[in-house]
């Protein structure tokens, strides 16, 4: 028997089991077979499998359509005794077919555990058909991933809607991307995208680009205005959301699908929360926000703005007017102070980053002179510079500590930028604001070199004595990272802290702080993520909020076995090597279209443009349809209650 690795002897699902499920005696998956328990009946393994692997053929190649249905008779039959001998070689032989002659990988991949099992226990199979006795079926369950959907934070289901999207069904793509997310347009324009980076078309000439896709097809649904077709049967009970941003919309998103009533608590003028006033204009437009914003609202959500926690309610005000459970998902909105001498002077032209970048999406004015300088190497100093540069600055210089290889914004970001006019001097550090009665007159900055490796895996800089140097600005904007601004905790003393005060304490997987009924999520959960880190921490803190609601506790569900069984076996394979004959000539990905730099340098026009409707096709046309699918037997006791199956699934 293949084992396919040592997997059993770290598999650690303890945490699972701590509701009284069962232990997992086999997995079958892709890579083969797992067995932990040898005494597992392996023709109800191979049955179960088989079926399951018939439920994702999608019926468009006759092979994996026909054959699975076929394999799983014969199995059945096998199992009631009403086999022959000779249905075995039919059975290898369906295999084989669906194996050699399917369109996607669930047919050439999917039967291998199947070929496994009849290979290595053929015994077993030919004395289950001889003995004719019933094979009672075992307790399984089954889910399905692909490499890029277990990339995804959120795990959207990107082989499904690619599929609808290149069926010309963009409604129906965003219908199935919407189970994982509210904001699926969103996240097409700004989500760095951890998918393309585990997409199998990456093994054969590059990357699906997911993100354009799903882009496209939200275009064209939104801008005709589309409404919600599915009708919620409301629960009234009402639930409270605090903070508006990525986290909070997904997490009364579904709260509202699964009927509750939740209302939005926003401490700014507008909804949003960093997706409205941290992005830029012209990666996130405006209007697509506020279409896809409205969306979300028009299931059934309210909401209330200039609403701060701690300044205009409490959380123990919301339990008094009924709210069942508390959702706080505010956001890092602050600017990080590295205590730069003049920093905390109150100076004309000094900015924190993600201030600048709220003033200017909220249209307060701002006056940042001809020159500016920015301190740091993330994607929100790179948003102010790209910002500056459209408010009309003549000069704008980004420094940076390290090198352009170890600044942690995105490559493309960064060369855009530089494309625009910004300057990057690397390798340079600022050491404090030169003033003048109160004004910003320059930087003082030294020059660095990088030393051996530090905690964050990259080469330290080193500060260089005697290379001191003036910088001469109008405005010097500090964009070296945000915090959450956690003051309203001073009236939630149960509530606790860590990192120094920038991230609250709760259960990873139940999102629920030492205060009962209080949960949070987002970046005062982890840290300043990403938006679909974000979304996935609503989302999955909508559906404990719902447990604790109905049953006042949590169990793991069969979800959460499966993504860390996922995460722990591993799904991308990079060394994976693809004999995808199809196009023997290589199909590149399709680029996007770029507004010129000339016309958007002086406004907040959208510079990413996506692609052409010719180039989605094209692209949809390209994925792999890369479903893998994974089995998991677990042992037979008696008693022991198994884990919720299919326990998050919405029908529209
Ligand atoms: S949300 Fe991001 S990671 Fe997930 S599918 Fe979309 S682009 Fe990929
Ligand atoms: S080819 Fe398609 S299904 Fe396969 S990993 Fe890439 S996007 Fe996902």
């Amino acid at each position: 028997m293949k084992i396919i690795d040592k997997i059993g002897s770290r598999l650690d699902v303890s945490y699972f089991k701590k509701s009284g499920h069962a232990d997992i005696s086999s997995i079958l998956n892709w890579k083969g077979v797992v067995l932990l328990d040898d005494r597992d009946n392996k023709v109800d393994l191979a049955r179960c499998y088989m079926q399951e692997l018939q439920k994702l053929s999608c019926g468009v190649c006759t092979p994996c359509m026909i054959g699975t249905s076929v394999a799983s008779d014969i199995l059945e039959h096998i199992c009631n005794g009403q086999a022959i001998l000779k249905d075995l070689d039919r059975l290898r032989n369906q295999c084989d077919w669906i194996l050699s002659s399917s369109k996607c990988t669930v047919g050439n991949m999917g039967p291998l555990a199947v070929t496994e099992l009849i290979d290595d226990f053929k015994q077993d199979f030919e004395n289950a058909i001889i003995s004719k006795e019933f094979i009672p079926r075992g307790d399984y369950i089954a889910h399905s991933t692909a490499p890029c959907i277990n990339g995804c934070p959120s795990k959207l289901d990107i082989p499904d809607w690619i599929e609808r999207v290149r069926d010309g069904r963009f409604e129906d793509a965003l219908e199935s991307a919407r189970r994982s997310t509210p904001l699926p347009g969103i996240l097409g324009r700004t989500c760095f995208h951890p998918c393309q980076d585990n997409c199998r078309r990456a093994n054969v000439d590059g990357t699906i680009q997911i993100c354009l896709i799903r882009r496209f097809a939200a275009d064209s649904v939104f801008y005709s205005d589309i409404k919600p077709k599915f009708a919620i049967k409301s629960n009234g009970i009402k639930v409270a959301i605090i903070g508006s941003g990525p986290a909070g919309l997904s997490c009364a998103y579904y709260l509202r699908l699964m009927g509750y009533k939740p209302v939005i608590f926003e401490a700014l003028p507008v909804l949003g929360g960093m997706m409205t006033v941290g992005i830029p204009k012209y990666r996130l437009p405006q209007e697509f926000l506020d279409k896809e914003i409205g969306y979300t609202l028009s299931t059934g959500i309210d909401y209330k703005l200039n609403q701060r926690l701690g300044r205009d309610f409490t959380v123990q005000d919301l339990f008094e007017q009924d709210f069942k459970t508390v959702f706080i998902a505010v956001g890092a909105h602050r600017g990080q102070n590295i205590g730069l001498p003049g920093s905390d002077d109150n100076l004309k032209g000094f900015y924190d980053g993600v201030k600048f970048l709220r003033d200017v999406a909220l249209g307060n004015k701002i006056d940042i002179g001809d020159k500016v300088i920015i301190e740091g190497g993330g994607n929100v100093a790179v948003d102010c510079c790209r910002t500056a540069i459209r408010l009309g600055c003549k000069e704008v210089i980004v420094v940076y500590r390290r090198s352009k290889e170890q600044m942690p914004a995105a490559l493309y970001e960064i060369d855009t930028a530089v494309k625009e006019g910004v300057r990057f001097d690397f390798l340079t550090n600022p050491v404090s604001i030169v003033q003048e009665d109160g004004v910003v007159k320059g930087v003082e900055c030294i020059k660095i070199k990088l030393g051996g490796i530090d905690k964050s895996g990259r080469r330290s800089p080193i500060e260089m004595p005697g290379t001191n140097f003036n910088m001469e600005c109008d405005s010097f904007i500090m964009a070296v990272g945000q915090v959450p601004d956690l003051d309203f905790l001073k009236d939630l003393p149960q509530i606790k802290t860590a990192n120094r005060d920038r991230i609250i304490v709760a259960d990873k997987f139940t999102h629920m702080t030492d205060m009962p009924g209080v949960f949070v999520g987002g970046d005062i959960l982890t840290g300043p993520l990403s938006i679909v880190d974000s979304n996935r921490d609503g989302k999955n803190a909508a559906r404990r909020m719902d447990q604790y609601i109905r049953t006042g506790t949590f169990e793991p569900t069969d979800d959460c076995l499966f993504e860390y069984l996922f995460e722990e076996i591993g799904v991308y394979d990079k060394k994976e090597v693809i004999d995808y004959t199809d196009f023997p000539e290589g199909n590149p990905a399709a680029k996007q279209v770029e507004e010129p730099v000339e016309t958007r340098i002086d406004n907040f026009k959208e510079v990413d443009k996506g692609l052409t409707s010719d180039d989605v096709i094209y692209e949809a046309t390209r994925c792999m349809r890369c479903y893998f699918l994974m089995l998991v037997k677990f042992e037979e006791r008696s008693g022991i209650k198994k884990i919720n199956t299919k326990y998050f699934y919405y029908k529209y």
